[in-house]
């Protein structure tokens, strides 16, 4: 049977029907009202019934961008969104007929990426969505990894530098602030300041203003020596931080998701030698492979549904 999935984001809210195999037969998107709490549950309601209409479904996954409390029901707190102690799950539950489960939003695509994407052929999954700031998921023997208070797996917040850079987490020197698409334009427009292998960048700036992920991306995408030299400078933080987390979680696979993600083997490469430097038991321990993610736009409303399927399923 289809389960419906729902990611609420900062900016849009996209929707979809999905079988059992993971396809989309339907979908819906809008913008976010992110001010408004209420708003985002009339929407998310409306686009519940559209979607289901002339369906059989047999659950609702909502995939929240913020920390979900571990019975899966209320966003403790959400970075982008008006949300606090917000009670998503009741408030949806009371108007539609149908089991309704949350999930934070980067833990369902990352069980979209397990089920259907990169890691269908293995039982213990990390993944690293590299966008603006750094997301996180695991997958340990097949089950998502949620901890005793739900808000397990926020990757971006293992620390890599003591008294490092502050986070806007409130802690410092968090791999977000060295491994994210945000330190990509930091580290960009210092080699633009220095001049050297940064001169191309330096032209950028003069002619288009403040660098951007996209101008950026494409100067990394045209072998800019000074651009795909900060890409390779966040691949060495990247691997450090995998090689620790490898020392916890021992994955098979680690996976990158988002923006960043699309610069491919010139991301993966750094990432694979800095990890091999400063893996435990280097030379000893069974290497996990590094890919890119499969599945990119989709991943949320799709693994949103798959984990409502199955939650209801088992329940
Ligand atoms: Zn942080």
């Amino acid at each position: 049977m289809h389960a419906i999935g729902i990611d609420i984001g900062g900016t849009k809210i996209a929707g979809a029907l999905v079988t059992e195999s993971g396809q989309i037969v339907a979908e819906d998107r809008q913008p976010t009202p992110a001010g408004d709490p209420a708003g985002i549950v009339d929407l998310v309601v409306a686009m519940i019934e559209r979607l289901s209409l002339g369906s059989e479904v047999s659950a609702v996954g909502v995939a929240a961008a913020g920390f979900v409390d571990a019975a899966q029901s209320t966003v403790y707190y959400a970075p982008n969104i008006n949300w606090r102690n917000e009670q998503l799950q009741r408030l949806i539950s009371a108007r539609v007929d149908l089991p309704i489960t949350i999930d934070n939003d980067a833990n369902a695509a990352g069980w979209a990426e397990y089920r259907f994407g990169a890691g269908r052929t293995v039982t213990d999954m990390t993944m690293l969505t590299i966008g603006t700031g750094v997301g996180g998921a695991i997958v340990s023997q097949g089950r998502l990894f949620r901890g005793g208070f739900g808000a397990g797996a926020e990757l971006g917040h293992l620390r890599v530098v003591p008294d490092g850079l502050p986070c806007g987490c409130g802690a410092r020197g968090c791999i977000e602030q060295y491994g994210s698409g945000r330190a990509l334009l930091r580290m960009a427009n210092a080699l633009a300041d220095a001049g050297g292998i940064g001169l191309a960048l330096a032209d950028a700036r003069a002619t288009h203003g403040e660098l951007n992920g996209t101008i950026v991306g494409q100067y990394i995408a045209a072998g800019d020596p000074g651009a795909v030299h900060a890409l390779q400078e966040l691949g060495r933080w990247l691997g450090q931080a995998c090689a620790s987390l490898s020392a916890v979680l021992d994955p098979q696979l680690f996976v990158f998701g988002g923006g960043v993600a699309v610069a491919g083997d010139l991301l993966l490469d750094p990432i694979r030698e800095s990890f091999l430097q400063h893996l435990p038991a280097r030379g000893y321990h069974p290497e996990p492979r590094f890919e890119i993610a499969e599945l990119v736009n989709d991943a949320g409303v799709v693994g949103a549904a798959d984990l409502a399927r199955i939650h209801s399923s088992a329940g």
